[in-house]
């Protein structure tokens, strides 16, 4: 089993948890993007949301946990932002699905473009990599 998530879900791989029930294990992201940055990871190992049937409950709980961790951050009322990377196009590095819930400062569109940045650069690499660039 090589999946880094898998790992940290099953207690092999440390993390610092802030929630866990049945479907899911919330921690702390280990390279934080803002002063809250937590990553709300199914147990089950779905490598991305394109994976995950149209009738899951797991699409609705993950939605639900993040704004409960939002609240329990003191957060939900000031803000913050809660994205899925999907793919190399969109940014996902480690392919266990995963949601972002970050916030503790004011974003702006700052996280998107950044974030828009980087994709575009990414898709760049890869394409300099197959010789296409
Ligand atoms: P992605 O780009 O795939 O949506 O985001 C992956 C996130 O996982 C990144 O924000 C990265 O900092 C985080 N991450 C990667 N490896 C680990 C790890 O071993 N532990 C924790 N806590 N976070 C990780
Ligand atoms: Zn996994």
């Amino acid at each position: 089993m090589e999946c880094v998530f898998c790992k940290i879900v099953q207690g092999i791989m440390p993390a610092t948890r802030v929630y866990e029930d049945d479907l899911v294990v919330a921690f702390e992201d280990a390279n934080p993007a803002a002063p809250i940055h937590i990553l709300i990871v199914p147990r089950a190992h779905y490598s991305t949301l394109n994976d995950i049937p149209d009738d899951d409950p797991l699409l609705a709980h993950l939605l639900t946990v993040a704004r409960r961790v939002a609240e329990q951050n003191g957060i939900a009322q000031s803000g913050y932002r809660v994205l899925i990377n999907v793919n190399r196009g969109g940014g996902q590095v480690v392919f266990h699905l995963h949601v972002h819930l970050v916030g503790g400062r004011s974003f702006g569109q700052r996280v998107i473009h950044a974030a828009v940045g980087m994709s575009i650069m990414m898709a760049k690499v890869a394409n300099l990599f197959r010789g296409r660039s």
